[in-house]
């Protein structure tokens, strides 16, 4: 765990004092090891196709309303606000360490030109280094992250994941932003830009 990564975006180092868990059990959630994940994964590509990356989106979409009523308890029972009225740096900090503490990796939260935000992290429970897929493959995870963060901003957001460890990258990338931007972003890429020169671009 790494309790210093707010820093790196501008927040105050408010996690020093970070106690409280996660309750399981409180939050109708279960621990399974990331093998399970990446078991169901491989069992449903095989049989399905890429039938299956609909699915496991559809499995993250479920998920993120109870991770979002999760992560409401957990920033309560630390004495912060709510999400809603957190600011926008102490958000990003506090849902990174909940990802973190939540098993998904060592995630940090930043902005990209305040058009989209940015979830990355080097080592994402759901990829698989190695496995030399053509594109992003982390789809339980984009649902997953399109749903917690539509919550936040009370408005349905997307997940685009624009770099992923499944297919070479250095690290999963997700881009979460409102569907037109992410659209937008998505056409520009189909035609050869790259994701950062895409959100440079529309972000003026
Ligand atoms: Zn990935």
């Amino acid at each position: 765990m790494r309790r210093n990564s707010c820093a790196v975006l501008g927040a105050e180092p408010f996690f020093e004092s970070v106690t409280a868990p996660l309750n399981l059990p409180a939050d109708a959630l279960v621990a399974f090891p990331r093998e399970s994940l990446l078991a169901l994964r491989a069992a449903m590509r095989r049989d399905a196709g890429d039938a299956a990356d609909t699915w496991l989106q559809e499995g993250g979409f479920a998920a993120g309303a109870p991770v979002f009523a999760a992560f409401e308890r957990w920033t309560a029972a630390q004495g912060f606000d709510a999400p809603s009225a957190l600011g926008l740096d102490q958000f990003r900090a506090l849902a990174a360490q909940f990802f973190r503490d939540s098993g998904w990796g060592d995630v940090t939260v930043t902005s990209l030109h305040g058009l989209v935000a940015a979830l990355d992290a080097p080592d994402w429970a759901e990829s698989e280094p190695g496995t030399a897929f053509p594109y992003p493959s982390c789809h339980y995870s984009a649902g997953l992250l399109a749903e917690f963060f539509s919550h936040v901003a009370d408005a349905p957001l997307a997940a685009l994941e624009v770099e992923c460890r499944s297919c070479g990258g250095a690290h999963c990338r997700f881009l979460i932003g409102s569907q037109s931007v992410l659209t937008a972003i998505y056409e520009r890429m189909s035609t050869g830009m790259d994701y950062a020169g895409a959100v440079a671009l529309l972000a003026g």
